[in-house]
């Protein structure tokens, strides 16, 4: 019986998803489309950061017309009430892998499953993390399943499938040998690599023009490879993923005892080059990017933000705040590593490397540098990605600022300035209901009770059958 009511659930979806994308192909003026009134006992305004009471929102076609404790009820128009709620923007997810799965390390993913296995995969990701909430997404690489994203991409645009709004990067553009690029492998089986090869700036130029013409929306870069937690005064253990010396020592994981290495794989001029060619296409370049002192080089070089961003020096973290590029802290990923290993030596490698980053974290907020909010959910997964905005309430920040983290600066590094992330007219109508007040208790984002992105409801667990 679930099941059923599942399929009829998503068949209704779907429909409503196709009539949205009829209309928008018939360009029908948005006056002419039936105007709807959402109302709840709450609604967050993101820039004063408050909750009013109560909340309407009234939408207009795709867009918000207009937002506040009261908002004019145009004849004819739908009112959902959503009781006692709290109505929010869509959440914002800036890194997120549709094409990852748990349970299987990414390497073998790219290996043993094929590319449509796994663009049916990220059709029902994308599905869970727009049912979570999730109306904006950065997929941060399909790691090994090539340009497949465009497909995804597409196919919810056109209201085929449901899903959140994309950007989308291809794969990730990496060195050979370097990060995620099938190492450990009999070489005589030439395994596939999850990212783009390019060495030089001429590779890294031609890679980007491929992958812009195969789909792209922004350009994602493996800035760091193979992390290390050796104790103080340790060498670094080349080649070995579980550093031979791990285990010595007190409190893992604590800045005053180990050391974080991570090795840079594109200086300070390749990813300029890079950049400026995303300028040139109208985007930018996100980076999978561990600390230093790749880092540097890649705020000097100015991407849209430096995702991970374990360890980040002084110097740095000035930078950032001067030319406002975020950090993207990934913790729910950290902790689902640190959680699921295998082995309890790789197990208390995680958790080092969890602890040094909480570690460092709290530094950064205490530096005041800009954060957002991405999760790079696929390793865990998908639709309970909004952990996140707990875990960085949990290591340091306010719930206000972490949302204002989400709803202000993730729409930057998605380009979706004046778009997303705020109900106010003129916005795409992506907007959330959940429970209680999300500024006394972060988790309330992770019960979404009601999504709409759009101007067409895909859930309302308050009223199931009223989807339409
Ligand atoms: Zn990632």
């Amino acid at each position: 019986m679930r099941k059923l009511g599942f399929l009829l659930g998503a068949l209704v979806v779907l429909g409503a998803a196709r009539i949205a994308a009829a209309q928008a192909q018939n360009n029908e003026p948005a006056k002419s489309q039936q105007a709807v009134v959402l109302h709840a006992a709450r609604l967050f305004e993101v820039e004063p950061g408050k909750i009013v009471s109560p909340g309407e929102v009234l939408i207009v076609g795709d867009r918000i017309q207009a937002a506040g404790t009261s908002v004019p009820h145009p004849a004819g128009a739908r009112t959902i009430d959503l009781g006692d709620t709290t109505l929010m923007p869509g959440l914002i997810d800036a890194h997120v892998h549709l094409f990852l799965h748990p349970g299987k390390a990414e390497d073998l993913q790219t290996i043993t499953e094929s590319v449509p296995e796994r663009t049916i995969q990220a059709t029902l990701n994308a599905r869970a993390d727009l049912m979570a909430g999730f109306t904006s997404e950065r997929d941060m690489g399909t790691e090994g399943a090539g340009p497949a994203d465009t497909a995804v991409r597409e196919a919810i645009n056109e209201g085929l499938i449901p899903g959140p709004r994309l950007r989308i990067s291809g794969m990730a553009i990496s060195i050979l040998g370097g990060h995620e690029d099938a190492i450990g492998f009999n070489p005589a089986q030439h395994a596939l690599g999850n990212a783009d090869y390019a060495n030089d700036i001429e590779q890294i130029i031609e890679t980007i023009r491929q992958q812009h013409k195969d789909g792209s929306t922004f350009v994602k870069v493996y800035e760091t490879g193979h992390d290390q937690m050796v104790p103080h005064g340790s060498a670094p253990c080349l080649g070995n993923p579980i550093c031979a010396t791990f285990g010595i020592g007190e409190q893992p994981g604590d800045p005053k005892f180990w050391d974080f290495h991570t090795p840079y794989q594109y200086t300070e001029d390749q990813l300029k080059a890079a950049v400026a060619e995303a300028a040139r296409l109208d985007t930018n370049v996100g980076v999978h990017c561990q600390g230093e002192p790749a880092a540097r080089f890649a705020v000097l070089a100015g991407v849209a933000a430096i995702d991970h961003a374990t360890q980040l020096s002084d110097g740095t973290m000035q930078l950032m705040k001067e030319k406002h590029i975020p950090a993207v802290p990934t913790f729910v990923v950290f902790q689902y590593f640190a959680d699921h290993a295998p082995t309890p030596k790789a197990a208390a490698l995680e958790h080092a490397m969890l602890n040094y980053k909480i570690h460092e974290f709290k530094r950064q907020v205490a530096a005041g540098i800009p954060m957002a909010v991405g999760s790079d959910v696929g390793p865990f997964p998908h639709g309970t990605q909004a952990k996140e905005f707990e875990l960085m309430v949990r290591y340091g920040m306010t719930p206000l600022a972490v949302l204002q983290a989400d709803y202000l600066n993730d729409p930057r590094i998605l380009t979706w300035q004046n778009e997303v992330g705020q109900l106010k007219p003129g916005y795409y109508a992506d907007v959330v209901a959940v429970p209680g007040n999300p500024l006394q208790d972060i988790t309330a984002v992770e019960h979404v009770q009601f999504v709409m992105k759009g101007g067409v409801v895909y859930k309302n667990d308050l009223a199931p059958g009223a989807i339409q």
